[in-house]
């Protein structure tokens, strides 16, 4: 089969009826060969018994139903798990990607490119509180962390099976499918376009929920905010240092109480930054992500 696309949903029966309709028209300019897997996250709506219906109509339509609300980056690990195809698509169900944007996508996978992400140029219909934190967070992220996310890309993607095999070694607990793509490393690509508006409902993602997902983006790929009391020791050591050398040039009258109080905090954070240390490494066991990720081997050693 040559491509799966998976598409998260909670809550969308609005959109539903026109992202199917789409997606199938766009889909038919280029393949017959392709499965779509809808993921009910746990919605309340009508959104599955759409999904049910259409997957009657149209085998090539599967869905899955969630227990409960698991949140998207769940269910594109389950629909990236189920998918058999040789690519696999990721594509939001609001038609906030645009489905037409495939083809292109799959053409550069096809050229050689392992991953082909979305990247949004502007953000249609979206507040500027919205497009300001998004901002934030992309370069906060990139600040922080150890693995560069690009800026602006969602989900929204095509990836190779060598690209979806890697993907799948990892087993983040509070996975964030965009750092993890990042941090696989391969060929990749950015296709960047213009994000329409929702054709229809509300986002899913209220203040805090984006908040949570962006703090558990930086937390699971970055040690940096671990190194933060390091940075407050060397800031204190230096003050101290700064005050003594003023008092031995007679500049300053040197005041033991307010150098005590600054070496003990020093001690404290230099203690905390250990610390800091060693919930980086437990972090990084805990998370048990492979050592290493293969690209190509020689003709001679392709027994791995
Ligand atoms: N989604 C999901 N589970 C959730 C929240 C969202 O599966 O808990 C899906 C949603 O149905 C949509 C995609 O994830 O297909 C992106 O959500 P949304 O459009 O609300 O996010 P935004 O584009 O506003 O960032
Ligand atoms: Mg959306």
């Amino acid at each position: 089969m040559e491509i799966s696309i998976v598409i998260p949903c909670f809550n969308e029966e609005e959109v539903l009826p026109l992202t199917v309709s789409r997606l199938k028209k766009a889909l038919a300019e280029w393949t017959n060969d392709f499965e779509v897997i809808f993921i009910d996250d746990g919605s309340t709506d009508k959104t599955w018994e759409l999904i049910k219906n259409y997957c009657k109509e149209d085998p090539r339509l599967k869905g899955v139903k969630f227990s409960r609300n698991f949140g998207q980056e769940s269910a594109v690990v389950c629909g990236v798990e189920l998918a058999k195809g040789e690519k696999v698509a990721i594509i939001d169900a609001d038609l906030q990607d645009p489905p037409e944007l495939l083809k292109q996508m799959v053409e550069e996978v096809n050229k050689g490119f392992d991953v082909v992400y979305g990247q949004r140029k502007f953000r249609e219909g979206e507040t500027f509180f919205k497009k300001f934190t998004a901002n934030l967070f992309y370069k906060t992220m990139n600040f922080l962390s150890e693995t560069k996310i690009p800026e602006n890309a969602s989900n929204f993607r095509v990836i190779n099976n060598k690209a979806r095999n890697a993907f799948l070694k990892v087993s983040d607990r509070n996975i964030f499918v965009r750092g993890v793509f990042s941090w696989i490393g391969f060929k990749q690509k950015p296709l960047i376009f213009d994000r329409p508006a929702r054709a229809g409902g509300e986002t899913k993602y209220p203040s805090l929920r984006m908040f949570k997902l962006a703090l558990a983006g930086i937390i699971l790929h970055s040690k940096s905010p671990l190194r933060f009391s390091l940075l407050l020791a060397i800031f204190l050591l230096i003050s101290i240092l700064i005050q003594v050398a003023l008092s031995v040039f007679e500049l300053i009258e040197i005041r033991s109480e307010i150098i005590l109080i600054q070496a003990l905090f020093f001690l404290n954070f230099i203690v905390l930054w250990l610390m800091g240390e060693y919930v980086g490494h437990i972090l990084d066991q805990t998370l048990k992500r492979p050592f290493f990720l293969i690209d190509e081997v020689t003709d001679n050693l392709n027994k791995l």
